[in-house]
């Protein structure tokens, strides 16, 4: 079966031989030395020379992390959105009782950076009004999409404000220097990029961020970046980790680095731009604006042509291959190719070679049986 979703990602049999190892005391010497070691991989990756954890949780417990440990209800943030994932990263803000703005563009249509520039100018120029921390999304998954964070950054950085960033599924598989755009939280997930199973967060944490911790009122615990950092100086996590996926992550790590970066995003370039050649090729549009396709998910219209469910089940049942249908409002109106992690140029030539042979049985009725009359 080839699972092309985005997220979980297959992993590699490496990371699977890792799992099989026996438990050991996450509280002694051996799990330390796997822990520092994923730590100080995990920086080079994030291209960090700040603080990096790693949380048992799936990637949203790292957005809230991201939240309750930089923050204080009453908080102006802004949220700057174009997919479901943008929309999540504002919801757990207004949840935790921040006082969120949000800055919504159409579902795959790019972020208007003058229009960022004017809230955070407008608000700084009210009595007590400034914004506190800006919210972004670097891969909006939902639509297939990458949004231009360096350019984001740098309008937000112009204004001085804490930048929390979504590169759940970006982090790894494209360029994202954390230090260079002055990212003050980077949140990814294990399932993605990473070629392990769920159950991890990654954090990064600036200086900036640390500063405005020290201030941060929101209820927390369990994702209490102070706690985090006191346990690591021992080699441990404040609770209980995911210690078979520590060892995945740790081989898998080994990996990429192996690989070296630049080749890992030249990997996801190349056959980001094979699956939308091939998609077009089909007969098919892309849903994000082209320029913005991004490296790891391709979103493809259905154009009620396409009885989407039908042709996910028809890939499954028929061809092994496992793909994604779009999320809330996109449902039915796209589907989705995860190519993050571990894949390579035949394994998205052997989707597309399916595709092409699933598709009949997913035209939609009326059109089937107009083609039936002619
Ligand atoms: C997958 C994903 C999430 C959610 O991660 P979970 O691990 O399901 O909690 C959030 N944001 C983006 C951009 C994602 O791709």
């Amino acid at each position: 079966m080839q699972l092309r979703v985005p997220g979980p990602t297959p992993c590699p049999p490496q990371a699977l031989q890792a799992m099989g190892r026996q438990m050991i005391n996450h509280r002694g010497g051996e799990f330390a030395k796997i822990l520092n070691s994923t730590t100080e991989k995990l920086k080079q990756v994030f291209q960090t020379k700040g603080d990096v954890f790693l949380l048992t949780s799936s990637g949203t417990g790292g957005m809230e992390a991201a939240i309750v440990n930089t923050l204080s209800p009453g908080d102006k943030v802004l949220s700057i959105s174009n997919g479901a994932f943008g929309e999540r990263f504002a919801d757990i803000a207004e949840g935790y009782g921040a006082e969120v703005i949000r800055l919504s563009f159409e579902w795959g249509k790019a972020v208007d950076l003058d229009a960022v520039e004017k809230v955070l100018r407008k608000h700084d120029s009210i009595k007590d009004g400034a914004i506190k921390a800006v919210l972004a999304t670097h891969n909006e998954t939902s639509t297939g999409m990458t949004n231009r964070l360096g350019d984001i950054s740098a309008v937000v950085k112009k204004f001085d404000k804490l930048l929390l960033v979504d590169a759940i599924s970006s982090l790894g598989c494209i360029n994202l220097p954390t230090d260079d755009w002055h990212c003050d939280i980077v949140v990814t997930g294990s399932q993605k990029g990473w070629m392990v199973p769920p159950g991890l967060a990654m954090v990064s944490v600036s200086e900036k961020a640390w500063q405005a911790h020290a201030q941060a009122k929101m209820p927390r615990y369990y994702w209490d970046f102070s706690k985090a950092k006191d346990f690591l100086q021992k080699g441990q996590t404040p609770w209980t980790p995911a210690v078979s996926i520590f060892y995945a992550l740790n081989t898998t790590l080994d990996l990429m680095l192996n690989e070296g970066l630049n080749n890992i995003f030249a990997r996801h370039a190349r056959i980001a731009q094979l699956a939308r050649n091939g998609v077009k090729s089909l007969g098919f549009s892309l849903f994000p604006e082209e320029e913005y396709a991004s490296d790891t998910v391709t979103a493809v219209n259905a154009m009620d042509k396409i009885d989407v469910p039908k042709l996910i089940q028809v890939l499954r049942e028929e061809h092994d291959v496992v793909i994604a249908g779009g999320q809330r409002k996109l449902a039915g109106k796209i589907f989705r190719i995860g190519h993050l992690g571990s894949v390579e140029d035949d394994d998205i030539k052997s989707v597309l070679e399916a595709l092409n042979k699933a598709l009949p049985s997913a035209y939609r009725h009326s059109e089937r049986s107009e083609e039936s009359q002619s």
